[in-house]
């Protein structure tokens, strides 16, 4: 492991922690001298050792960091001592990209687009973030160069994903350019993602994610208008007289969306406290929005602009009624008339096959009798998109990451699987490129 004196005289270097095959985690760092820049900080992988297993509380951080789910990176967490000079940089607010960001040292600066940070505010209120949001985590404008260090500066761009706020980077230092995509899709108006190259492109290095780029969605390149588009009309061909959804709450338009077509079909929709929070801080309540009435949680009484519902009441208006049910709530369910209902999987958790609970989501629907479907929306451009981007781009080398299978995508010019763990000056990248 490279300590910090050991950067390479006053050239950049790039190193990745988390994100290279797989679409969970993504970290790298950027340096330059003793000057970091890290762009995201997501949870780098759901350990089995973790699960059933208690955390120490006064061991935490160290037990994490010897266990591989912290990355190895020096002078960074809250109980390292701080030097150096670091700034987390953060595309979107999606656990893959901030969820190791609670072990942070205070005074290491987080900044983010002012829609993200917005998000966080709602968020840290509804206790699913924890770090201090006017106290350490600022926000940037779109389209503005941050000298975040003496030789770092880094802009903000918007671009299209389903997390409000989303943004890719571009990190400037006085030998390169590297351009950072976040996560992106591409649909009909999507205008951001697909203005990206014109505001930012031909950086000397592109990183960027892959994962659509799957080998059995190579040939899939849906058009896409919207995802209201999408959505509406197939939720409304729905004839079961009641919904019970999922969705992954931080996409605060597909709330908009559901909210939009139980309106249509002349529904009740009813949200947990959490979403129903989110429902209320983006001004999307309506009368016929209801969140279930639940004693234990605090973020009830944080809601006053919608009505509550009691499982009492949900239970004789059911054929009413779309209810949100996320996974972990599942026994909830036990006390409704569920049989008969179609059970919407909109792109909540359990995310896809790959995550073991998506087995016992099955096991459930089939046990409460309900009716499985599937209608989501991914966030991500597909493998043909991604290739358009990083051909439009035109970086000296691409780093395809955030993927399954990144070596399926090449780019225009040259392309670089980075490895975990090892140090790369820039220069010798372009150099073994040329
Ligand atoms: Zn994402």
């Amino acid at each position: 492991m490279m300590e910090q004196n050991d950067f390479k005289n006053g050239q950049t270097t790039i190193q990745f922690y988390a994100g290279l095959k797989t679409i969970g985690g993504t970290i790298f760092e950027v340096t330059y001298k003793n000057e970091r820049l890290i762009a995201d900080f997501g949870v780098v992988f759901q350990n089995n050792l973790l699960k059933g297993v208690q955390l120490r509380p006064q061991h935490v951080i160290s037990d994490l960091k010897r266990l591989g789910v912290l990355p190895a990176i020096p002078n960074l967490f809250a109980t390292d001592e701080i030097k150096g000079d670091t700034t987390i940089a953060i595309s979107h607010l999606h656990l893959d990209h901030i969820g190791l960001l609670q072990y942070v040292h205070p005074e290491i600066p987080i900044i983010m687009s002012e829609e993200s940070k917005t998000l966080y505010g709602h968020l840290h209120a509804i206790g699913e973030e924890s770090v201090d949001v006017e106290g350490q985590v600022k926000s940037v404008p779109f389209h503005q160069p941050i000298q975040v260090s003496a030789n770092i500066q880094v802009e903000f761009f918007p671009v299209n994903h389903d997390a409000p706020g989303t943004s890719a980077m571009r990190i400037t230092t006085p030998d390169t350019t590297i351009v950072y995509t976040g996560d992106v899709r591409l649909h009909e108006d999507d205008v951001d993602t697909a203005n990206l190259p014109n505001v930012a492109g031909s950086p000397d290095i592109l990183i960027i994610e892959t994962t659509n780029v799957q080998e059995e969605f190579l040939d899939k390149n849906p058009v896409i208008q919207s995802e209201a588009d999408e959505l509406i009309p197939a939720l409304l061909k729905i004839d079961s007289p009641s919904i019970v959804f999922n969705i992954y709450h931080r996409n605060v338009k597909r709330l908009e969306i559901l909210i939009e077509a139980a309106r249509q079909k002349g529904k009740i929709i009813v949200f947990e406290p959490e979403t129903a929070y989110l429902v209320q801080a983006y001004n999307m309540e309506a009368p016929h929005v209801r969140y279930l009435l639940d004693d234990d949680s605090k973020v009830s009484r944080l809601i006053d602009a919608i009505e509550p519902i009691t499982i009492e009441q949900l239970k004789s208006d059911f054929s009413q009624v779309w209810l949100q049910s996320s996974y972990h709530q599942m026994m909830t369910l036990l006390d409704l008339p569920v049989q008969g209902a179609t059970y919407v999987h909109s792109n909540g958790v359990p995310l896809g096959s790959f995550d073991p609970m998506y087995a016992g989501l099955f096991e459930w629907v089939d046990k409460l009798g309900m009716e499985f479907v599937v209608l989501g929306v991914s966030g991500h451009a597909s493998a043909a998109q991604i290739k358009w981007l990083a051909d439009a781009m035109q970086a000296k080398v691409t780093i395809p990451l955030h993927g399954f299978t990144p070596e399926l995508l090449q780019g225009p010019n040259e392309t670089f699987l980075p490895e975990t763990g090892v140090v790369y000056p820039i220069a010798s990248l372009l150099k073994e490129k040329e």
